[in-house]
């Protein structure tokens, strides 16, 4: 029976037949119309946004999910997370839950679905549960929107999680302290990370991913949270539609006169250049309260009263030097340089972050150059001054970022303790292909291809594991290995990573062509390769593809790359004049933020670029991931009009390449499609057979046995009988026992 017939389609893509592209976007369909959001792949969650609040989550759910196996209840997040939890606590096994998809599609909003939970009296289980539901949300995301709801979910997760707290073992002063430090990292890490953008009103704008680390009762320790790529350019430039991170609108709106007064702001966001972009307000969205809500949280976790001034004060200090304008000069030899109109805001810029204001304007300028002994002082023209102004500000910005996410590690971490055990939560955007990519798509997508790397070996592992487990001879699967496309990028010494690299480095002059020229030169006969000239007689002639671009066929698809801006923003280098005058601010978070002005480091040599800092944040991800035991939620955005109840095959289809769902269906059915426990299989089917129906009081393996022996046409090549599952190899066989059961 092909279960697609059905209404609401199968619950398990590893049970579609046929196993296509078409039925997998039908299935996906039939479903969402019926606001059944959640599919499985075997354990992965497919999760679709429905972009409503549906009654699907809460306490009776909750208690719902926690009392049976994975394949029991309708596909549910809920089922991931006991799972999960489940084997943290009894398998002893650090887990890992990896949220991807693309930017809409509820990868952190998805966690927002426990907080509607409330306090559960019951048994001391269901608050472990809640509890860890609770953990996702809050590794993820903070309630969004409207101030009433983000104060009245913010209650009631902050009393979830004292009420688990509560419940497990540790009743002590500390354990409250860390889930409440767990808790409230979240609105900070929002405001300074988020902001709305034509796709999400709240949308993450840097890779996040947190370990929680639990003692061996399973009481919150403490975690630590690493972050990727901070989208940093948004800081002096948003689209039409759009805004720049949401403290610099929560600083002007909810900021007190006395503190506007101290940091020299007015409460205008119009008066100012980094916020004149886009828009300024988010609907259902209070920037003054989500303010309050902001300092409560950094407290909350620790940070001192001077540490929070002093990061608005650089907060402001961005805002202030995107009004630092600037103006055509021409020195006395007549050559084009450059100096600040109004000296005003340079001079509070000055006094604010205690800097003199004669010599920023000269690092702002002008730049310095070293040869051998002599330092030779040239003029910027009004362009680069523009540009070094403006690099100056994203550098201060994505440092001060970075600041954070240490400062909370600092609050957060685990002491020594023998034995821990973790949960760790990869919230990042997925697989990105826009009309024009460039250097941060490209990382992006590397990112993901590494994903998709570790989830291919990982799924693989843990068949073999299971298999193992039950006593079940192991077959060899077939599957599309992305580590040529891995190794074309990450190379230590031949990859695209390494090419850039070296052209940045090179002395000489060096630009995106002079390093397209080299890919060109060293890949053109690499299969997922491709450029303008490396197109040869086999393959077609592309119009679409610029002289200045390249082409990289990752596992989701193919990605053309424009090279304009890779040398610079992989160089990510910041004049040296500028990072020394921020050493010598008189203002302790400004000039730690700035190690490298020091003199005396001065001779050290240049930081890491861009693309090295992320291919090693990279590794250590997937080192980690590789040490856990993955659980995986594959988000979906249905409509590109953020609508409920609209589904766009197109758009679906897309998502679901990029996810590699079908790629997904066909390693998980290689070796056996389906597995059960035999005591729900049991009593599924035990109605064939005379020997099982109406009354069976033996072994519940027996059973199975016996109702599967029932079934002539069966071949014993189908089944295998692990310990404690039945192993069901073809999904026909399947359709066929159900068939055989609809009939009765
Ligand atoms: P980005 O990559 O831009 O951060 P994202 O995948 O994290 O995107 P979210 O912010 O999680 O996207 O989701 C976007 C919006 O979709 C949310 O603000 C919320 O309105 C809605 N949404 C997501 N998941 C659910 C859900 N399970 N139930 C109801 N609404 C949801
Ligand atoms: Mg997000």
């Amino acid at each position: 029976m092909p279960l697609l017939e059905g209404t609401i389609g199968v619950e398990d893509l590893i049970l579609l037949e046929p196993l296509d592209e078409e039925s997998l976007i039908k299935n996906l369909q039939l479903r969402y119309e019926k606001k059944e959001i959640y599919t499985y792949i075997g354990n992965v969650v497919i999760s679709m946004n429905p972009y409503q609040q549906l009654p699907i989550y809460g306490p009776e759910f909750i208690a719902k999910y926690r009392d049976y196996t994975f394949y029991e209840l309708k596909p549910h997040i809920y089922a991931l997370a006991n799972v999960a939890y489940q084997s943290l606590k009894e398998r002893d096994r650090d887990q890992c839950i990896l949220i991807t998809g693309e930017s809409g599609a509820g990868k952190t909003g998805h966690e927002g679905a426990f907080r509607r939970q409330k306090r559960l009296s019951d048994p001391l289980e269901l608050e472990l549960q809640a509890a860890l539901s609770h953990l996702m949300w809050v590794l993820g995301t903070k309630p969004r929107s409207s101030t009433r709801r983000n104060l009245v979910s913010k209650n009631q997760a902050s009393k979830l999680v004292m009420s688990y707290v509560a419940a497990v073992c540790g009743k002590g002063e500390q354990v409250n302290s860390v889930k409440e430090q767990l808790l409230q990292s979240n609105p900070v890490l929002e405001a300074f990370g988020n902001a709305k953008t034509i796709r999400n009103d709240n949308s993450s704008r840097f890779g996040k991913y947190m370990d929680i680390e639990f003692d061996f009762k399973g009481s919150p320790l403490g975690g630590v949270i690493t972050n990727y790529l901070l989208e940093k350019s948004r800081v002096v430039k948003q689209l039409k539609g759009e805004r720049n991170f949401h403290i610099f609108y929560q600083l002007l709106a909810g900021a007190d006169t006395e503190l506007l007064k101290a940091l020299k702001l007015e409460d205008d966001t119009r008066a100012y250049a980094y916020l004149n972009g886009g828009v300024s307000k988010v609907d259902g969205m209070d920037d003054a309260s989500n303010f309050r809500d902001v300092q409560h949280a950094m407290s909350v976790i620790g940070f001192s009263e001077e540490e929070i001034r002093q990061v608005l004060e650089v907060t402001a200090l961005v805002l202030k030097l995107g009004n630092v304008r600037l103006m055509d000069e021409f020195q006395a030899n007549g050559i084009a340089a450059s100096g600040i109109c109004d000296g005003k805001g340079i001079q509070e810029i000055g006094e604010m972050v205690g800097l003199n204001s004669g010599e920023l304007e000269r690092a702002l300028c002008s730049r310095t150059m070293e040869t051998g002994k002599e330092k030779v002082v040239t003029g910027l023209n009004l362009i680069q001054a523009q540009y070094a102004r403006d690099a100056l500000a994203k550098n201060i910005y994505s440092r001060l970022f970075d600041w954070i996410v240490n400062r909370i590690n600092e609050s957060i971490k685990v002491g020594t303790v023998e034995k821990r055990k973790v949960m760790g939560v990869l919230d990042i955007y997925g697989f990105e292909i826009l009309e024009d990519n460039s250097f941060e798509q490209f990382v992006i997508n590397y990112c993901n291809e590494k994903l998709q790397q570790v989830f291919i070996e990982l799924t693989l592992k843990e068949e073999q594991e299971e298999y193992k487990r039950e006593g079940i001879p192991w077959t060899k699967v077939e599957y599309f290995d992305n580590s040529i496309i891995c190794n074309l990028i990450e190379h230590s010494q031949r990859g695209i990573l390494a090419m850039l690299d070296e052209e940045c480095l090179r002395p000489g002059v060096v630009s995106d062509s002079t390093f397209l020229a080299k890919l060109n030169q060293l890949f053109s006969k690499h299969s997922h390769y491709e450029s303008k000239v490396s197109q040869n007689a086999q393959r077609q002639y592309d119009r679409t593809m610029g002289l200045n671009c390249f082409r990289i066929c990752h596992y989701a698809g193919k990605v053309t790359y424009n090279v304009t801006g890779f040398i610079d923003k992989n160089n990510d280098l910041l004049f040296r004049d500028l990072s020394q005058t921020m050493w010598k601010a008189q203002h302790p978070l400004l000039q730690s933020l700035f190690p490298e002005g020091n003199p005396k480091e001065a001779s050290l040599k240049r930081p890491p670029t861009a693309g090295t800092q992320f291919k090693n944040s990279v590794a250590i991800l997937m080192k980690n991931l590789y040490s856990k035991n993955p659980n995986y939620i594959r988000c979906i955005k249905p409509n590109d009009q953020k609508q409920q109840g609209r589904f766009t095959s197109e758009l679906v289809l897309v998502q679901a390449r990029y996810l590699g769902l079908l790629e997904n269906v066909r390693v998980r059915r290689a070796g056996y499609a389906f597995r059960q426990g035999y005591k729900p299989f049991l009593e599924r089917y035990r109605l064939l057979s005379r020997s099982t129906w109406p009354r069976w009081n033996g072994d519940d393996r027996e059973g199975v046995e016996k109702v599967l022996g029932s079934q002539e046409d069966l071949s014993s090549e189908e089944v295998a009988y692990g310990m404690t599952k039945i192993f069901i190899r073809s999904p026909k066989t399947l359709f066929y026992l159900e068939e055989q059961r609809r009939l009765r």
